[in-house]
């Protein structure tokens, strides 16, 4: 019987070295080798099981890679102190001088900034396509492809990359598929559904608590140890380790994320609902109207909904400002990037989180300047929150 994201994470045998219901914390960089012979082994990559040094690996970054990796169904996993640690380690460990990359126009903004301003000082090239168009995306493949790069559900525009496809026409090609699945932990399991590659920023959903920056990178075993290799990995050489405290953190706040992802996929579809039905211009998967919810039906894990993200278009920046000036003020939930926190956050993304993206680029992608993206919260009574937003759209001339 196939076993769902959080049995596989409550089926790990993870205990202190005392019995201690939560693993022990790691508070070494370095450790001890019994014996000689097994140091010398380890700096040749032979796996003693034994730890050398916390930026290669360390038991508490091995317990949260290891609940991760169960999560995701991917043979093994590698954490980093940031998403954009994940992304960027993850990239330049698969792409060399004179390769090339595809990827989702529609993608996070340092992301972006990444792959436009940053990879051609290292002479890669970079196609950005509409990834809804498979069309674009095979006619993009050129011999030096080596990654396509994509987002299970994008920032901010809430499209849904059809995993299936794009892993079909990434092994016809024998090329790589990376998918940043931030936005739809447990929703959606990229490597279930063929990704070679997942990366995360954990900062958002799967920890939660936005008090710490994190992130994920899950793959085969290969992939992970040629990350972390001693000579070569581009994890162990660039460095991006998080802090054993951290990472404990992080797995503790792991065990209520399918809880979490429910709530919030249950408070983002009532919003959803409920202000379409008031006439505002209202982008969410888990309605009929967006392009890919039978997509999304198809792919998704049900149990969890359609997610705690949520967009709404209220015609001009100006506008935006006011309306969330007047959410903060009304206790709706904060003025403030980021997302997957408790309470509801909301931002103006063209002016925000997208701002690395040109204007006519943003425009080309159907990003329009009075976006409102909301990362729907935990709210125990939505309605309420509901009520608030909507009184805040009236006092702002918007209904
Ligand atoms: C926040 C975010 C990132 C970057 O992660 P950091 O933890 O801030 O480095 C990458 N992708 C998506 C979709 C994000 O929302």
């Amino acid at each position: 019987m196939r076993s769902d994201a959080y049995t596989r994470i409550q089926d790990l045998l993870q205990f202190g070295e005392f019995g201690d219901v939560n693993p022990s914390i790691t508070d070494s960089s370095t450790y001890t080798f019994l014996e000689a012979n097994e140091m010398i082994e380890t700096f040749h990559g032979k796996s003693s099981g034994c730890f050398l040094y916390s930026r290669h690996w360390n038991p508490s970054n091995k317990y949260l890679a290891d609940a991760i990796s169960a999560m995701e169904n991917t043979e093994s996993s590698w954490i980093t102190a940031s998403g954009m640690a994940a992304i960027t380690c993850a990239i330049l460990q698969l792409c060399n001088t004179g390769d090339h990359l595809i990827t989702s126009v529609t993608t996070y903004g340092g992301t972006y900034a990444f792959l436009k301003n940053y990879l051609p000082k290292f002479n890669i090239d970079v196609s950005f396509v509409n990834i809804n168009d498979l069309d674009s995306v095979r006619s993009a493949i050129q011999p030096n492809t080596k990654l396509i790069y994509t987002e299970s559900i994008t920032n901010p525009l809430l499209q849904v990359s059809d995993i299936p496809e794009l892993a079909k026409i990434s092994q016809a090609h024998n090329i790589h598929l990376m998918v940043d699945n931030t936005f739809s932990p447990m929703i959606i399991s990229p490597a279930e559904l063929g990704a070679d590659i997942v990366v995360y920023s954990m900062t958002k959903f799967i920890n939660g608590k936005n008090d710490c920056v994190a992130g994920a990178i899950c793959g085969k075993q290969q992939f992970v140890d040629d990350l972390s290799n001693v000579n070569s990995g581009t994890a162990m050489l660039l460095g991006p380790v998080l802090d054993p405290l951290r990472s404990s953190s992080i797995l503790k706040n792991l065990h209520t994320l399918h809880i979490r992802m429910k709530q919030h996929s249950k408070n983002a579809q009532f919003l959803a609902e409920h202000l379409t039905e008031l006439g505002v211009r209202v982008i969410y998967p888990g309605l009929k109207s967006h392009p890919q919810h039978e997509l999304l039906k198809k792919i998704m894990n049900r149990e969890y909904g359609f997610g705690g993200m949520m967009a709404i278009d209220v015609g001009s920046a100006e506008k935006a400002s006011e309306l969330m000036q007047k959410m903060q003020q009304e206790q709706v939930g904060y003025l403030a990037v980021s997302l997957g926190y408790f309470k509801t956050l909301f931002s103006n993304s063209g002016r925000s989180t997208s701002s690395e993206i040109p204007l006519d680029v943003q425009k080309e992608m159907g990003l329009s300047e009075g976006l409102i993206r909301f990362s729907v919260g935990l709210d125990n009574d939505i309605e309420r929150s509901f009520k608030k937003i909507k009184s805040c759209l009236e006092s702002s001339r918007l209904l």
